[in-house]
Order: structure tokens, then C-alpha cells, then sequence
């Protein structure tokens, strides 16, 4: 039955711009991207835009920008509706071969009667060997005389899709589970056309966390690109994290760039059952790829978030940074609670926090931040955090760590909560790290 012999693969992404590119819709894009490379073979993208109510420019848009942003670039490009012509034909053609009619039919609620075309059913048993699910068979008795065109000019999806698929040359249709009981219908279809059948894979269904299907309606936002996009997630582990819904390579490598993919991807390893997004391990490959970014063009971005930060700061600050984000649009609400103001300055404290526990004697404080200052003298100006914290630690283990290091700590930044004092020292230099320690100096005395 299929074609496969000496043809080339021609696979194919055939979204409905009826709303904004989907998670499971971008798999299924990035599977038949990957089948087609990985086999020297074709990626077609054919924009499905025959439902004119649904479809927007927008959408079309949306679905376009984000595969190019994500390098999922097609070889060729279809409009649906800049086939209407050869559609026509098609149901012609069938038509005239009594293997479709047209019927008037009444229309329930008007009372008028229309005329529909419909697919005479030769009711069979119909067979595929699904690349994933295997052997499926459907008796296409209890679907009828199923409907193919509202009229020559009007055919349903699943005629166009037929036709489209056919006239492209499509060899491999990969696509999303939710299709496969159309599969039965397209092969009566095809049969009747005498096209050729390609290769179905059905891949799994995307699951929420709780196990329930991902939807627009109850998942909101977080189920399209544009959103994840807009967070500033790295299109690197957008598409390490899509291309694991469902395969995975069989060992224990997590980190896959579209290049291993297209060398790694077998499409018989895709699981069957449900996979389920999981968004925490988004955020971890997100990180993993932030690490791996070169510092210079991380610089650029957090700069850029970070505007009052002096840049040398800041650079000596990065991995202190980059420590507590999974994403980039984490460093713009961590900003705004104020978590890096210590970067440029110290925001006002009462003197009481410079105690540690329950210490109350401000001399013995003071006495520390002197041995602080004696240490800094010593130290180069931009030290590592560790040249600190072997010059200090001898003598807070000595005189008690929480007494000597909380103070210094909140001396530095200011803050409940911020990176050790050793590492403050190393982000702020020996001349500003010395300024905030004379400051709180002032303030016990
Ligand atoms: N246009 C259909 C959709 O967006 C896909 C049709 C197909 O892959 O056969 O779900």
C-alpha cells in the first residue's frame, strides 16, 4: 500500500491558524520537522485556513513567527485556500465516478433543504500500520454515507486534507492522537482518489500535570508558545523540552539541541500513552541552557534588566544572579522586590539587625567589622570569594561564625536574605565592601 518504494519522505505540519501556536501543535511540528531531516527528505507547513469564521491573520502570523524563531524552517509553503481550484476537481472526479454524490438534504432547524456531497461508503474493514500504535483497523461501516463538501466549492477537512496531502506528495503523516479516528475516513477517500497512502504516526496526547487533557479553556495561556515566549524562555530548551513529550532517547541524556534530534530521533520509541508537561522540568532545562550561555550576551540581557547596575558589578554578580532564576523575566520580579538592590546600594535597616541572634553589645559587633576592615586592606581589590573567605574564616570560626558573618552580611547588603558575605566582598570590590562596613560602623557607635 504505501508508496515508500525509491520515494523520498516528504513530511508535512498542517496547523489551523484558528489561535495561537500550541505546545502540542509545536511537537507536532517538530516531529515531522525532525522525520523529514533525518531522512535527507522534506517538511512541508500548509496552513489549513478553510474554516473562514475561525481563522485570523493573527493566528497565521503567530503560528509563522514562532516556528521560524524556533529554526523549524519548512522547504515549502501551502495555503489551503490557494487550493480551492484543484479541490473542486477532486470532487468532480468523484462524483463522476459514483464514488461520492450529491444529496438534498433537509436542514433541520430552517426546514429549507441544501444539498450536501457525501462519500459513498463502500463500508469495509480499513487497516493501517501505525509507526507508534501499530496495527490499527477500523470498520467504517457504522460512519455512512459521510459528508465531503458543503459544496464543489466548500469540501469538509477531511477531503482537503486528502487532496492537499496527495497533490503535495506527502509521504508520512505524523500528527496529533486526537486525528486518528479521522485516519479511516482519509483512507476511503484517498482509495476512491487513487492516491497513494502515506505512513500514519499518531502521537500522544499532551497531558496537564493532573492528567487531564491540555486545553485553551482550562489551561490558559500556558499552553501556547507565545506565552513561554514571552517569559524569556531560551528557544534551546523550548525545543529540548517539546521534543521529550513523549520520546526520549533511551538513556539518561536530558540535553538535546535540534541537531542531536534529528540524529537521535527514532519515531517507533515514541511512547503511546499520554505525556505529560511538565512545567518545573522546563524551568530546570531553561537554567541548564542559561549556564551554558556565553557570558558576554548574558551580560547584555541582565543589563539590560538592570540598568542602575554598574556593569563591572553586575558581571561579578552574574552567577549569583543567574543562581536564583529559572528564566529571564524572573530577574524583572526578583528586581522588583528588591532582592539585587544590594548591587548598588543598601537599603536603610535599623542598627538591631546587625545583631546576630540574641548579641546586644554593639562593641563586640564593631570590634568584628574592624578585623573585616584589617582583612580587606589586605585583600586585592576585586577578590574571589574565596581569597575572602580564607582570609576571615580562621577568625570567625574562632569567635563564632553566626557573630562574625551574619553582621558582615547585613552590613553588605542590607538584606535578610542575600549571597554569603564572602561572596558579597567578591561582587562589591574592597572599596564599596568597605564604605557599607564603615556605614554600620556609624550607626552602632
Ligand atoms: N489542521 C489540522 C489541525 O490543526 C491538522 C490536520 C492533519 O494533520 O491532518 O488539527
Amino acid at each position: 500500500m504505501s508508496l515508500q518504494t525509491n520515494s523520498k519522505v516528504v513530511t508535512r505540519f498542517a496547523p489551523s491558524p484558528t489561535g495561537f501556536l500550541h505546545i502540542g501543535s509545536l511537537r507536532t511540528a517538530l516531529f515531522n520537522y525532525v522525520y523529514a531531516k533525518q531522512h535527507g527528505g522534506k517538511y512541508v507547513l500548509r496552513i489549513e485556513d478553510t474554516d473562514k469564521a475561525r481563522n485570523t491573520p493573527e493566528f497565521e502570523k503567530d503560528i509563522m513567527d514562532g516556528l521560524v524563531w524556533l529554526g523549524l524552517q519548512h522547504d515549502e509553503f501551502f495555503r489551503q485556500s490557494e487550493h480551492a481550484g484543484k479541490h473542486k476537481i477532486y470532487l468532480q472526479k468523484l462524483i463522476d465516478n459514483g464514488a461520492a454524490y450529491i444529496s438534498k438534504e433537509k436542514i433541520e432547524k430552517e426546514g429549507d433543504r441544501a444539498e450536501v456531497i457525501r462519500f459513498k461508503n463502500p463500508n469495509k474493514k480499513v487497516a493501517f500500520d501505525d509507526l507508534i500504535r501499530g496495527h490499527v483497523e477500523f470498520d467504517t461501516t457504522e460512519l455512512g454515507d459521510f459528508v465531503i463538501a458543503k459544496s464543489l466549492d466548500e469540501p469538509v477537512f477531511h477531503f482537503a486534507v486528502v487532496a492537499d496531502d496527495f497533490d503535495e506528495g506527502i509521504t508520512h503523516v505524523i500528527r496529533g492522537e486526537d486525528h486518528i479516528s479521522n485516519t479511516p475516513r482519509q483512507i476511503l477517500i484517498q482509495e476512491a482518489l487513487g492516491a497513494p497512502r502515506p505512513v500514519y504516526a499518531h502521537l500522544p496526547l499532551i497531558l496537564a500535570e493532573d492528567r487531564s487533557k491540555l486545553s485553551k479553556r482550562k489551561h490558559g495561556e500556558a499552553v501556547s508558545l507565545a506565552y513561554y515566549r514571552k517569559l524569556g524562555y531560551l528557544k534551546e530548551a523550548l525545543i529540548n523540552f517539546i521534543g521529550m513529550l513523549g520520546w526520549n532517547p533511551g538513556n539518561d541524556e536530558e540535553l538535546l539541541s535540534l541537531d542531536d534530534f534529528i540524529s537521535k530521533f527514532t519515531i517507533e520509541k515514541v511512547q503511546k500513552g499520554g505525556a505529560i508537561l511538565n512545567v518545573e522540568k522546563l524551568k530546570w532545562l531553561n537554567r541548564e541552557y542559561i549556564k551554558k550561555m556565553p557570558t558576554a550576551e548574558l551580560l547584555n540581557i541582565v543589563s539590560a534588566k538592570m540598568p542602575n547596575t554598574q556593569g563591572e558589578i553586575l558581571e561579578r554578580a552574574l552567577p549569583s544572579i543567574v543562581d536564583h532564576i529559572s528564566v529571564f523575566s524572573d530577574i524583572d520580579s526578583l528586581a522588583a522586590s528588591g532582592e539585587f538592590n544590594y548591587l548598588s546600594n543598601v537599603d536603610d535597616y535599623p542598627k538591631e539587625k546587625l545583631f546576630w541572634k540574641d548579641e546586644s553589645d554593639g562593641s563586640v559587633v564593631i570590634n568584628h567589622f574592624n578585623f573585616a576592615l584589617e582583612t580587606l586592606k589586605k585583600l586585592p581589590a576585586e577578590p574571589t570569594a574565596e581569597q575572602v573567605k580564607t582570609a576571615l574564616w580562621d577568625y570567625a570560626s574562632e569567635k563564632g561564625r553566626g557573630q562574625v558573618l551574619w553582621p558582615l552580611r547585613y552590613a553588605l547588603s542590607g538584606k535578610d536574605k542575600s549571597p554569603d558575605p564572602f561572596v558579597l566582598i567578591s561582587i562589591l570590590g574592597t572599596i564599596q565592601a568597605t564604605e557599607r562596613i564603615n556605614a554600620a560602623i556609624k550607626k552602632l557607635s
